[in-house]
């Protein structure tokens, strides 16, 4: 049975008692193993939902709950030991002088034993496809590179939810393809909750469920096809279906299944 890793319950939140509220009534609950998808245009209330989640910031009205831990000043040390936030800018990320020494950062102040370090260092460079890069200089990597990098030091910490915030926003289309496929290519970890924050329609083709924000609040949810059947009233709220998508769904209609890889 799965279990609801992540719950918001009629969460609203404003920043300041004298501004507009940019979350209002947020209900939604995502899965244990689940890969979730939000997406919305500039200033629906994205990062808002990813900063809340990680008690950068509290809701004034409702509440969260993180593995049935409601999220709050008291808790919140206890919580992010559970989430793990990739960002957008890949040269804010990093802190080590190499690869690896940047995944050992974040273990660093957990009592992780030198052993696991090792083992987790190497398995997590490997689930990003990044195990020849140990020893190289953040500096020599591509913006791509650079994220898997930045995915893998999150992972190192064993998280229960990864949030990527936009983190495809400053890459070219090879390293956002590259970061769409580490990502997919994370899905079969058991019990890794997938939360990724985009404005790109074509980056929710693979999630379980996409979550479509519009003016703080939740348009609609739904799985990827039934989301990109709505194309029209997508485009009202500023988002486009990517043409691949029309592509594949027409094809369905027709009796055809094209198989199931990230979209170029
Ligand atoms: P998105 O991630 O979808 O672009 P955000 O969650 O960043 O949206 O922003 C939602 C709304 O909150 C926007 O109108 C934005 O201008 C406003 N906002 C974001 N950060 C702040 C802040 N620090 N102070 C005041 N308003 C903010």
């Amino acid at each position: 049975m799965s279990t609801n890793l992540i719950e918001f319950k009629d969460v609203s939140f404003r920043y300041g008692e004298d501004q507009p509220w940019v979350l209002k009534n947020v209900s939604f609950t995502i899965d244990e193993d689940e890969w979730v998808a939000i997406i919305g245009h500039n200033g629906s209330g994205k990062s808002t939902i990813a900063k809340l989640i990680n008690g950068l910031l509290f809701p004034q009205e409702g509440e969260i709950l993180i593995d049935g831990k409601k999220v709050t000043e008291d808790s919140i040390w206890d919580i992010r030991k559970d989430v793990g936030m990739v960002f957008q800018n890949p040269d804010n990320q990093f802190v080590g002088a190499t690869v690896q020494d940047d995944v050992a950062f974040g273990m660093e102040n957990r009592g992780i034993s030198r052993e696991t370090m090792v083992e987790r260092i190497e398995s997590t460079l490997n689930a990003v496809g990044m195990k020849d890069y140990l020893l190289t200089e953040p500096h020599r990597l591509s913006g791509g590179q650079k994220q898997r990098v930045a995915i893998a030091s999150v992972l190192a910490i064993s998280p229960k939810v990864l949030i990527l915030d936009e983190a495809t926003a400053m890459l070219d289309p090879n390293g956002r393809k590259e970061i769409m496929q580490t990502v997919s290519g994370l899905q079969d970890r058991q019990g890794l909750s997938l939360i990724t924050i985009t404005h790109d329609l074509q980056e929710v083709v693979q999630a379980d469920r996409v979550l479509v924000m519009n003016g703080g609040q939740i348009w609609d949810e739904a799985e990827p096809r039934k989301i990109f059947a709505k194309k029209e009233e997508l485009r009202e709220i500023g988002l486009d279906v990517p043409f691949v998508a029309i592509l594949a769904d027409a094809l369905l209609d027709a009796g055809i299944t094209i198989a199931h890889e990230p979209l170029n």
